[in-house]
């Protein structure tokens, strides 16, 4: 198959690698002509180049910019697309994409596949980064079932699980499990600076261990992220939050009351269930 990759950094380069291993023949486009080099030195892509007309023969496009540009991106590559391409983008958002890209291409389906590393970037792509991690796709009503048959097969080929839902589910769960830690954790790390005795805000910093690493890791991630997931998910992660919100009340109540009976019985509850999210 011919499949045409626009944006070759983590995603988009770790897609073109093991598609490549897997015998397709591989078209990058980016922005810089010095990302398009290092896409075939890489053995990223068989050819890209910075122009969008290099995808008319794509039979399965992969958008995979920021999601800042994206719509752009995909105003730019559609007129150059044959009649059946299929196209499909991998944002961590689906909502947005759906209202602001899908309308743009009848071949279109969102998909998310939920892998990544700290690094961005074409030199961070790297195989096999797909295994094992979710795949979500996202199609609509409209959607032709052959588009979503062609994405989700080449998402089973990475050895992705795929998953299909709507795009409104999809962004009520990752509110809850990716963008509400990133919240929580960065106003973990405010909180600890909000200590105003200086020697005791050294001595934390310096006591800070493996349960501080954990759970403060995603809120001392990259900024970018964060105001991404805020700007592109306000509703879902506004929900997410006023429920943490009143977690935190409650937990507030119980140790203002001494109540360590019910503390008790929430730890051991919250200890039963934390498995269910590590499947
Ligand atoms: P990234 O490493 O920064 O790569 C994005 C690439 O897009 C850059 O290498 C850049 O290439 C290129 N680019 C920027 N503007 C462009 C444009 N107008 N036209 C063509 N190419 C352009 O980012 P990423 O982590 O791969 O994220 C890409 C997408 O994947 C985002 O939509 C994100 O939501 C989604 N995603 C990310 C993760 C994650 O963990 N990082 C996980 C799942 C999904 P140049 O070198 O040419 O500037």
């Amino acid at each position: 198959m011919i499949i045409g990759i626009v944006g070759l950094g983590l995603i988009g380069g770790s897609l073109g690698l093991d598609l490549r291993s897997q015998g397709h023949r591989v078209l990058g486009v980016s922005r810089k002509p010095g990302t398009c080099e290092r896409a075939i030195a890489r053995g990223i892509a068989d050819d890209a180049s910075v122009s969008p007309s290099f995808l008319r023969q794509a039979e399965v496009v992969f958008v995979c910019t920021p999601l800042g540009v994206m719509e752009t991106a995909v105003d730019e590559i559609v007129p150059y697309l044959s009649a059946d391409a299929v196209l499909t983008d991998v944002g961590s958002l689906k909502g947005w994409v759906m209202q602001a890209i899908a309308p743009k291409w009848a071949n279109f389906v969102g998909g998310h596949p939920m892998a990544g590393t700290a690094e961005s970037g074409i030199e961070a792509a790297q195989r096999e980064l797909f295994i094992n991690c979710a795949y979500v796709l996202t199609p609509m009503a409209t959607t032709p079932p052959e588009v979503v048959q062609r994405v989700e097969d080449l998402a089973r080929s990475l050895q992705s699980h795929v998953y299909i839902c709507s795009p409104e589910e999809h962004d009520r769960a990752v509110a809850w499990i990716s963008h509400l830690p990133v919240m929580v954790s960065a106003s973990l790390i405010s909180a600890c600076l909000s200590e105003a005795d200086k020697p005791v805000l050294e001595l934390a910093k310096k006591l800070a261990s493996s349960g501080f690493r954990d759970t403060s890791r995603v809120g001392g991630g990259n900024p970018e992220l964060g105001v991404m997931m805020a700007k592109y998910n306000q509703e879902a992660l506004l929900r997410s939050l006023y429920a943490y919100r009143e977690q935190l009340d409650q937990a507030i109540a119980q140790i203002e009351q001494s109540d360590w009976a019910t503390l008790d019985h929430h730890l051991q509850a919250t200890q039963h269930h934390r498995p269910n999210f590590m499947q």
